[in-house]
């Protein structure tokens, strides 16, 4: 269980973060979010559902998520009785034969809505929020007509309604007829305000016939509406999921594949191989570049003569090594000092395949009151932006001075096939700057920084 990916919770009760393993948390919610007696392929897609959410929401399921408000299962006990054993092996089994499986969309967890019931067709995104999602689009639902949910009624006297829609219906005076077309028409009264004739519904009455058959007092009488009835299909934003019609479709053979298949347009269902709390980084591939080496020895300090072939190298070790104990596979385009070509370092990046390359080098310019740190990405590479925004977000807070990030056009930029991050970690041109990187603290703040930015970007 240590090693499993554990989700960060805010346990409102203890008031504080608790971690849960993943597959616990998604059997906790399983129970929370739907009905218990549905088939094992429903309660299979919420499951698929509830664990894609989890992944996608994993950055801020934190302090600011009460979204879903937990209880554990053993809570269930009173309120499921004697069915508790069997209900608890039908969750079990929904997680466990759904282990590791999740909704993806371009690789990334998608957003998996799902209500209740969608009465007919489920919605199109932009319809409910505002914006376009490409795999919550509107999909025809006649597999939940007529379930449970599918019409719901709710009655409100015309108080009500006032009050909650701080809405004013006309004043109501003394000769007030209603008349509501199809329903009440053509009362005819005469000068004394005796109903003489009168339509309901299809039929005309007179007056003093209505005496009899409604048991009223006299033909004096005026009607009034008392109340206002609202009846909706469905139950439900509509969006993605319809629960009850997932049930009815495992109920006419449908499996967990089918059914996500037809409510998410376009998706992909797959088992990941997921990080764990201690490997969040399990699997990805990084090719570190410390630039110069050997005779090419880059900037030299103005102050103490530092080489930037050196610092970068060090930072670098220091980088892989921290990586690497996060379940990242790093590969260096130099482990020693060493000359190495720029072509030979594109040629290992190109070669390996990697999911960021990141090349290390120092900055230099005449004017000596230049510092910082700054990151370059090559024209459009929003990949690099990102991940390059994110690690200077972090050095910020471990008082690195930062100068942002800006599109560079390096000669290696253009040979390196994936997203590739050029990070200056600072000016050799500034003497106060230059002794910082004698200092080891400093160095590993500058490594913290980086891979806090890395975790940031590589996180679900
Ligand atoms: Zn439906
Ligand atoms: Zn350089």
């Amino acid at each position: 269980m240590k090693n499993s990916f554990h989700i960060k919770y805010f346990d409102k009760e203890k008031n504080k973060e608790i971690y849960l393993p993943l597959e616990k948390m998604v059997g906790i919610l399983l129970a929370l979010e739907i009905d218990i007696n549905f088939q094992i392929e429903t309660l299979k897609a919420q499951a698929i559902v509830l664990r894609t959410n989890l992944l996608k929401d994993s950055r801020s399921l934190g302090k600011d998520n009460r979204r879903y408000k937990i209880k554990p299962l053993e809570a269930y006990k009173e309120i499921w009785r004697n069915k508790y054993d069997e209900n608890i092996e039908k969750i079990n089994r929904a997680v466990k034969e759904t282990e590791g499986i999740i909704i993806t969309f371009n690789d990334k967890p998608i957003d998996a809505k799902y209500h209740l019931v969608c009465g007919g067709s489920t919605e199109n995104a932009e319809n409910v929020i505002d914006n376009q999602v490409d795999y919550l689009r509107r999909v025809l639902c006649n597999h939940c007509i007529g379930s449970p949910y599918w019409n719901n009624e709710k009655a409100f006297n015309i108080e009500e309604v006032e009050a909650l829609l701080k809405a004013r219906f006309p004043d109501i005076g003394e000769n007030y007829n209603c008349e509501i077309s199809g329903f009440i028409e053509n009362v005819e009264k005469d000068e004394h305000g005796r109903v003489k004739f009168i339509k309901i519904g299809n039929k005309t009455f007179l007056g003093k016939e209505l005496i009899e058959l409604l048991d009223l007092d006299s033909t004096r009488f005026n009607i009034y509406p008392t109340g206002v009835k609202f009846v909706s299909i469905g139950k439900g934003h509509g969006l993605g999921l319809c629960q009850w019609g997932a049930e009815k479709m495992a109920q006419e053979g449908s499996n967990f594949m089918d059914i996500l298949n037809y409510y998410y347009t376009g998706v992909h269902i797959r088992k990941v191989n997921l990080p764990c709390i201690k490997k969040p980084l399990l699997d990805k591939i990084i090719v570190i570049d410390p630039g110069h080496g050997g005779e090419d020895f880059g900037y030299r300090g103005v102050n103490i003569g530092l080489l930037e072939k050196d610092i970068v190298l060090e930072l670098s070790l220091k980088l892989k090594k921290r990586l690497e104990e996060l379940g990242a596979i790093i590969y260096l385009t130099r482990d020693r000092d060493q000359k190495i070509l720029s072509d030979e370092r594109i040629d290992k990046a190109n070669q390996i395949r990697p999911d960021f390359f990141i090349s290390i080098h120092m900055d230099y310019y005449p004017n000596s009151d230049m510092k910082g740190c700054e990151m370059f990405h090559f024209r459009e590479d929003v990949e690099s932006k990102k991940l390059g925004s994110y690690i200077l977000e972090n050095l910020k807070n471990k008082q690195v001075p930062v100068r942002g990030i800006k599109e560079g056009n390096f000669y290696i930029f253009r040979g390196v096939n994936v997203s590739s991050l050029l990070i200056e970690l600072g000016y050799l041109s500034n003497s106060e700057e230059e002794i910082k990187f004698k200092d080891e603290k400093y160095i590993n703040n500058l490594v913290n920084g980086i891979e806090e930015g890395i975790l940031k970007y590589f996180r679900y």
